[in-house]
């Protein structure tokens, strides 16, 4: 078994010479955090896409979705505290002329005497064999206590310098920790400043008149200025839900771990308006009901955890991630937040306009509070293809690279082969095709030897793959090969949709949630 950064190395060279992902614009050496997806990540990503949005809208009766542009009007993001506060906070290695995001090497030292526990927590155990008892361990030995202390300390140090918007102090604990910049290993640092991560360009042909638009950093604002609209022309009783996936912006400083971090990527968003006061329950149901749509994936339960914002955003009053173990670590996959009413209100006093819900049972008017689901597409396709990128040994000693994706989101459902190219063999594969290209992604392929092609179906997670031989004109049968067992079984023509809706169909997923 490869280990995590071998394993995200292949999973990363894998996207691209299996047509996953590209590099935007790799003929010109590419641009930095930008991703292409190519012909079967594009089919991957929308799968992932339509199992979130049915999930969400043709579930629940009670939320709708929309589409709202990318441009919005500046002053949304005036409203919404994006001009203002949508900073990371950033610091220059002098020697090396690197950049950081200061909160990020923190975070990454604290996991450095994490991990140096972890490891004093591994010796042990080997000394003392079974009959080690880790949790004791911990919480008695004295170098993973003063480990456990310092980690303490820094962290409520950080969080404080945070609160206070404090940069001096924030550039102070990283002096403190005497922490060096990667490249240059010097501690030669210049101050913390913020940096606005959101682009901006210009609207209208004549420079003059042109004025400064922004690419949505997120989609929740067009959903936030369309609340309204969308609850008279729907007729929507509280509580009810908009759901939006599409396009956001944000130009990160530190953009790395492949497509985890990007300038350009996408979000499924749904903001759920509730009554003022039941804010935490619906906040306890969005975040079990979201983690259940991860777990009914199949995906081990221990890849997800919970995680407890420290620092609350301005908006939310309550807020945590969903955070996934990635191979570079358990990294944010979702966020659920309680908005309160912050982004309603702020826009009803920058537009001027009543943004109010009047409700019948209360015989009274008010702004909604909201609870938010966030999950980056990009972030959740990263995490099903790491997940489900395996090589596996078989009985010949040979490996076979295999990609276990969930059949219902796999690129190709089915792969239809004629054993030879003659004798009336690629006509009978034809006709396979069309009779099920109309429900399933499907493709033909002629070219190699059997167990070539099969490779190479693995190789994109193709959960069947028919093969019609000369018995085929005989007798209507073909042989169905299973991806993940390999096991081959006869069967009529006529079978082959039940079989294949068995096993690719949404409809069972969705049935668990
Ligand atoms: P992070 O702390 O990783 O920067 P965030 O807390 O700023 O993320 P949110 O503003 O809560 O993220 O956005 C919601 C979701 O959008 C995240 O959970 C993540 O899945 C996704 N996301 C955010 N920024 C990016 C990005 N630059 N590239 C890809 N996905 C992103």
């Amino acid at each position: 078994m490869a280990n995590n950064e071998e394993h995200f190395k292949n999973v990363i060279s894998h996207s691209k010479e299996y047509g996953f992902i590209f590099q935007s614009s790799e003929i010109y050496d590419g641009l930095s955090a930008v991703y292409d997806y190519a012909q079967n990540g594009v089919e991957l990503k929308k799968n992932i896409r339509e199992y979130w949005w049915k999930s969400m809208v043709q579930l629940h009766e009670n939320i709708v979705g929309i589409d709202a542009a990318i441009f919005m009007h500046p002053t949304t993001w005036k409203a919404s505290g994006h001009v203002d506060a949508f900073n990371d906070p950033l610091i220059d290695n002098k020697d090396s002329k690197k950049r950081y995001r200061a909160d990020v090497l923190i975070e990454d030292f604290l996991a450095k005497i994490e991990a140096k526990i972890d490891k004093e927590v591994e010796k042990a155990a080997k000394r003392f064999g079974e009959t080690f008892d880790e949790a004791m361990f911990r919480q008695t030995n004295p170098r993973v206590l003063e480990n456990k202390q310092k980690i303490e300390e820094i962290h409520t140090r950080f969080k404080n310098a945070l609160e206070a918007n404090d940069l001096t102090e924030v550039r102070q604990i990283i002096v403190d920790c005497e922490i060096v910049c990667p490249v240059s290993g010097s501690r030669n640092w210049t101050e913390v400043r913020q940096f606005n991560l959101m682009f901006s360009t210009a609207m209208g042909s004549v420079a003059e008149d042109a004025s400064v638009i922004y690419l949505r950093p997120e989609t929740a604002q067009g959903i936030f200025v369309n609340f309204l609209n969308v609850q008279k022309t729907g007729r929507m009783k509280i509580p009810f839900g908009i759901a939006q996936t599409g396009k956001a912006f944000r130009n990160e400083i530190v953009a790395r771990q492949f497509i985890f971090r990007m300038r350009e990527f996408e979000q499924m968003e749904m903001q759920f308006f509730i009554r003022p006061g039941t804010e935490m329950e619906w906040y306890a149901y969005w975040k079990e009901t979201r983690l259940k749509w991860h777990h009914a994936l199949g995906t081990p339960a221990n890849k997800y955890r919970f995680h407890d914002h420290i620092k609350l955003a301005h908006y939310a009053n309550a807020a945590c991630d969903i955070e996934f173990e990635f191979p570079f670590g358990f990294k944010e996959l979702e966020g659920i937040h309680s908005r309160t009413d912050f982004d309603l209100k702020q826009h009803e006093q920058f537009s001027g306009k009543k943004l109010q819900y009047f409700d019948p049972e209360l015989n009274q008017s008010y702004v909604p509070y909201v609870v938010e689901t966030s999950i980056g597409l990009d972030r959740m396709f990263l995490a099903l293809l790491s997940e489900a990128y395996k090589e596996e040994k078989l009985e010949d000693d040979t490996t076979r690279v295999v990609l276990n994706l969930p059949a219902f989101l796999a690129p190709i459902k089915v792969a239809v082969f004629p054993l030879m190219n003659k004798d009336g063999l690629p006509e009978k594969a034809t006709e396979i095709f069309n009779m099920l290209r109309f429900d399933h992604m499907c493709t033909m392929e002629e070219k190699d030897n059997i167990g070539k092609r099969y490779r190479r179906q693995d190789a994109i997670g193709t959960p069947f793959c028919i093969t019609v031989d000369p018995q085929t004109l005989e007798d209507n049968t073909v042989t169905i090969r299973e991806r993940d067992s390999m096991k081959q079984e006869r069967v009529a023509i006529s079978d082959l949709p039940g079989i294949i809706e068995q096993k690719v169909s949404m409809r069972k997923i969705l049935e668990r949630l």
